[in-house]
């Protein structure tokens, strides 16, 4: 069965609906719907970005809880074993985890669709790029200037330093 975790629309804490159903979030109880899927993966259901990147579904945290558990054994027992099985369950898990789709611009997690396995891998350039997408619609970066405005602008500068110019040269001869 495929769900999606992503961020309520109301209070952006994480919530998990499965697609063409609805669930109410757990914090500020505002329903939030998903359209129905049929396990292709062309856009983000969440915020329909079409840019969406195939991630191992591995929990980090657990990852070093596990790791952190078997360091504090081999301390208590003082052997090695406990701590090489963790490391050896961490990478087990590590592959036998299935695989999930994360959009780049929202951030909601897609699984169990099908379609997971043939989205691309995660490119550091397209996440930077979404990641300004997203300060600036959080008002956190100032707008793109328009670019006839700016170049409105720098033409302006260039006349006022032009008639600077003129009015020296004038006082010079
Ligand atoms: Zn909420
Ligand atoms: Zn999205």
């Amino acid at each position: 069965m495929s769900s999606v975790v992503f961020g309520c629309r109301e209070c952006g804490k994480g919530v998990e609906v499965t697609p063409g159903e609805q669930a109410q979030c757990p914090v500020c109880l505002t329903h939030n719907d998903l359209p129905a899927s049929d396990g292709t993966l062309n856009a983000c259901l969440a915020c329909s970005c079409d840019e969406i990147y195939r991630h191992r579904d591995f929990n980090q945290k657990l990852g070093l809880a596990l790791i952190g558990i078997g360091a504090i054994a081999w301390f208590v027992w003082t052997t090695f074993w406990p701590l090489a099985i963790a490391a050896v369950l961490d990478v087990v898990l590590y592959f036998t985890l299935p695989d999930v789709g994360i959009c780049y611009r929202c951030k909601a997690h897609h699984r169990g669709f099908s379609a997971i396995t043939s989205l691309p891998g995660f490119d550091l350039e397209r996440h930077e790029h979404y990641k300004h997408v997203r300060a600036r619609e959080e008002g956190q970066l100032p707008p793109r200037p328009e670019k006839g405005a700016s170049d409105a602008d720098t033409k302006t500068d260039q006349d006022n330093a032009s008639g600077a110019d003129g009015t020296e040269k004038t006082n010079d001869t």
